[in-house]
């Protein structure tokens, strides 16, 4: 037997049960948040402005929660509207709504439209396409670079073809290379001429304040770029606090032009009588301001830092010079991506599963599941505790060099 086959018997033989699956906090994480369960305390119900937030209504959320968030997902609060627990559910109404009612600017509902495609930059988040599938959204990949999408071929592919409606993007630590778009890439996408005259960005800027390092790092303004560029009603802003409080509890945010947000709200008031205000307050007591964001923020950091820290130290002792073997080294977001040689992804994935480490299935990070090259493997590390993370990723090496060995 091979060093490579015999290491792999003996991972399998500690019988580990263990999962990088899925970006999310771990229970000290949220432990972090812990106040929140008993805010905002019994008679502390009124918003600053004196609206009780235990009755209907406020349909665009508290403005003091609003207020503190406008800055870091770069809308004005005015034009934010903050809502219930999931900004995946945001996204996804947002696509059903136009389907069905002509957003501003278009000529028809999306339904009647024929064809909708949308540009899925390659390796993304695989709930994005989810919600694409299920609406019957075609999915059209475009390459990711260290800078974002490759903009050469999305200008390329939006200029012509008035089917292509929407691109989604991570602009900040994406998920899952941990990518921060470039000011010209924001830009681009801001300015770019499009076929389609109601072409939206799915602006996810789900790991806005979410930093791995001191280096708070900003991206360019694209809601303020595509104004000034013409294009105003252009990007959809999306944000949550599922990873700053609770996965399950926190607020979700979106924020637009005033005639997307005026759409918007309109349509929402068929479906709520307002959003879930005591959780909103809750929020604005417990994070207080900015400058109370931020140092929340430093603490998840301190939690984690130091387990994307291991991933990085596991994987660089094993295959700094393996050619074919690359791995993102994340300044912030939730995932580190790593790059096999073409067709071992799954492999890997599999011999993982089998001596009991659950990876993200190989092809995840590609619409309807297929990577072409089968090369990409996301890994998670804030879930688990730091000896398992340590475990799973010795387990990680080992499947690697069998995979490597037996090619
Ligand atoms: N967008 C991205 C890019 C994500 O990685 C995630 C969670 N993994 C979400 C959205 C989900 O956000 P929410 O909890 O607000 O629905």
């Amino acid at each position: 037997m091979t060093d490579a086959a015999a290491a792999y018997e003996e991972l399998k033989a500690q019988g580990l049960k263990l999962d990088l699956t899925r970006g999310k906090p771990s229970a000290e994480q949220l432990d972090l948040a812990a106040p929140l369960l008993d805010l905002p305390g019994a008679g502390n119900h009124k918003a600053a402005d004196g609206t009780d937030t235990r009755n209907y209504g406020g349909g665009q959320g508290l403005p003091e929660l609003r207020e503190i968030f406008a800055p870091f997902l770069q809308v004005p609060a005015g034009q934010l509207i903050a809502g219930n627990n999931g900004s995946l559910e945001l996204m996804h109404d947002t696509l059903v709504n136009a389907l069905l009612n002509a957003l501003p600017g278009a000529p028809t509902r999306w339904v009647d439209a024929g064809r909708v495609a949308f540009l899925a930059p390659v390796p993304g988040y695989d709930r994005h396409y989810g919600v694409c599938e299920r609406l019957g959204i075609d999915l059209v990949t475009v390459p990711m670079t260290a800078d974002g999408p490759d903009m050469d071929e999305v200008e390329r592919l939006v200029a012509d073809d008035p089917s292509i409606k929407g691109i989604w993007c991570v602009p900040k630590y994406s998920n899952p290379d941990g990518a921060v778009y470039s000011d010209e890439t924001v830009r681009r996408l801001a300015a770019m001429p499009t076929a389609a005259p109601d072409f939206r960005i799915m602006w996810d800027n789900a790991y806005a304040v979410h930093h791995l390092t001191t280096d708070e790092i900003e991206v360019a303004d694209v809601l303020a770029l595509a104004a000034e560029a013409g294009n105003p009603d252009r990007p959809f802003v999306f944000g949550s606090t599922s990873k700053i409080t609770l996965a399950g509890a926190g607020v979700a945010f979106f924020g637009a032009s005033q005639a997307n947000v005026d759409w918007w709200l309109k349509l929402a008031s068929k479906r709520t009588i307002g959003p879930d205000k005591v959780n909103q307050l809750r929020h604005a007591l417990f994070l207080e301001d900015g400058e109370g964001l931020r140092a929340h923020m430093a603490a998840h950091r301190e939690l984690i830092a130091p387990k994307f820290a291991m991933v990085e130290r596991l994987l660089a002792e094993s295959f700094s010079d393996t050619p074919g073997v690359t791995w993102t080294h994340p300044k912030g977001g939730y995932f580190v991506n790593l790059v096999v040689p073409d067709g071992l992804a799954s492999e890997v994935v599999r011999l993982a599963k089998e001596a009991g480490i659950a990876l993200t299935p190989a092809g995840a990070t590609h619409p309807y599941g297929k990577d072409p090259q089968d090369a990409i493997i996301r890994l998670a590390p804030t879930l688990p505790p730091l000896d398992e993370i340590e475990n799973a990723m010795a387990g990680v090496v080992v499947c690697l060099k069998l995979a490597l060995a037996r090619r």
